[in-house]
């Protein structure tokens, strides 16, 4: 206990202890926090679907799916709504065969430590999530982690590393979650196939708010494994991996966080296919929505002469130390706008901030006054 309470101390002095925030409830744009209403500029639910009352309640007038799966899916946790849904986002994808995770973090940890077994290995970019991570600190292969976005880099521990190994997988996030940087997919294909590796990409932060088939930024690219979650832009809950039947197929048999693990409830899986299937329309306008407002806003930085790595809706205000950011972020929290502070482990230490999400139910207005009080 005495090393706990050490911990949570220095955690503290550090301005690193973390507090489950009390949200009261959450609607178009706004979130209410302890009774007091703000701007929501930290959501993941990019289009806003999650909070629309309408069409919550026109999905449960229809709907009467079970509200547990009671086991997991190879016992007898499954039912029809998950093979829909596994059909549904495999031909998003254009490809053979999908596997529902429970969680996004669950589908990278059981894809990256079941493919990575003894005599392979793992090239990760340095600023993949946690979840890539775990799974490479999980798996039985070594990994190596290339500088953010340089494929010079990449390629030189290819040329040096790759002939070692039996399998070999490249991962990378599209959208970056922290930073909302791109990876360049067409040159990450042209490495995989020049070194013969797998190429994975996580469309976590690009699923539905990117692509014209709503596939996110690997859309009609040759990628071998695509991860992604319903947790943001679809509004939902729970994630997948696509890829060809015989990796669908390993992957059932081998990633220990599907396997061993209760299912997502089926009226969650029904909510999940329902939106990406029925509500396409709804979907397409508001990623429409996003787009639109994502364009104006870079174009107001750019007036303003605001430097920033972000080519997307996830737009980063480096504030330093964790002391600065807390600070800022309080700041902004009495002007009514909520904005927490991202600390270290999520991003590397010394560069903690204000990670702004954009989705389809903020304005450019209250993204101008942001800026005007922050620079105040
Ligand atoms: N991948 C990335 C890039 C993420 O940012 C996240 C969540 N923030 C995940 C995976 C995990 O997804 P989930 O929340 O569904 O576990």
């Amino acid at each position: 206990m005495q090393k706990i309470l050490e911990e949570l101390e220095r955690l503290k002095a550090e301005n690193q202890l973390r507090k489950i925030p009390k949200v009261d409830s959450k609607s178009d744009g706004k979130i209410v926090l302890n009774g007091k209403e703000y701007i929501n500029f930290a959501s993941n639910d990019y289009l806003g679907i999650s909070t629309k009352t309408d069409l919550r309640e026109e999905f449960l007038s229809k709907n009467h799916s079970l509200l547990s799966s009671a086991s997991a899916r190879l016992l007898t946790g499954s039912s029809p709504e998950y093979s829909e849904l596994e059909t549904t986002v495999a031909k998003i994808f254009n490809k053979d065969s999908a596997l529902i995770f429970n969680t996004g973090y669950q589908a990278n940890l059981g894809v990256i430590s079941s493919l990575a077994g003894k005599g392979d290995v793992v090239f990760s970019d340095k600023l993949n999530h946690a979840s890539i991570i775990d799974g490479m600190r999980l798996a039985e292969g070594e990994f190596f982690r290339y500088k953010h976005l340089d494929y010079d880099n990449l390629e030189k521990i290819l040329s040096a590393k790759r002939e070692q190994y039996k399998r070999a997988i490249i991962v990378s996030e599209s959208v970056f979650s922290m930073d909302g940087d791109v990876a360049d997919i067409d040159r990450l294909v042209e490495l995989k196939k020049k070194y013969n590796c797998l190429l994975m990409i996580d469309e976590a932060h690009a699923f539905c708010a990117y692509g014209k088939n709503l596939a996110g930024l690997s859309e009609g690219k040759d990628v071998d494994i695509i991860t992604a979650t319903f947790g943001k832009a679809v509004g939902s809950f729970g994630a997948f991996c696509v890829s060809d039947k015989p990796v669908i197929e390993y992957l059932t048999n081998k990633a220990r966080s599907f396997i061993f693990s209760t299912s997502i409830p089926p009226i969650n899986i029904a909510w999940s296919n329902w939106i990406l299937t029925e509500k396409t329309d709804f979907v397409r306008e508001q990623k429409s929505k996003l787009e639109k407002l994502v364009s104006s806003v870079h174009k107001l930085l750019k007036e303003k002469e605001i430097e920033t790595v972000s080519q997307t809706h996830i737009i980063p205000i480096i504030t330093g130390s964790n002391e600065n950011t807390i600070k800022v972020s309080e700041k902004l929290l009495s002007e009514g706008y909520y904005i927490p502070a991202i600390r270290p482990p999520t991003v590397p230490i010394g560069t903690s901030r204000l990670r702004i999400s954009l989705t389809a139910d903020c304005n450019l207005n209250d993204f101008e006054r942001l800026l005007y009080i922050i620079n105040s």
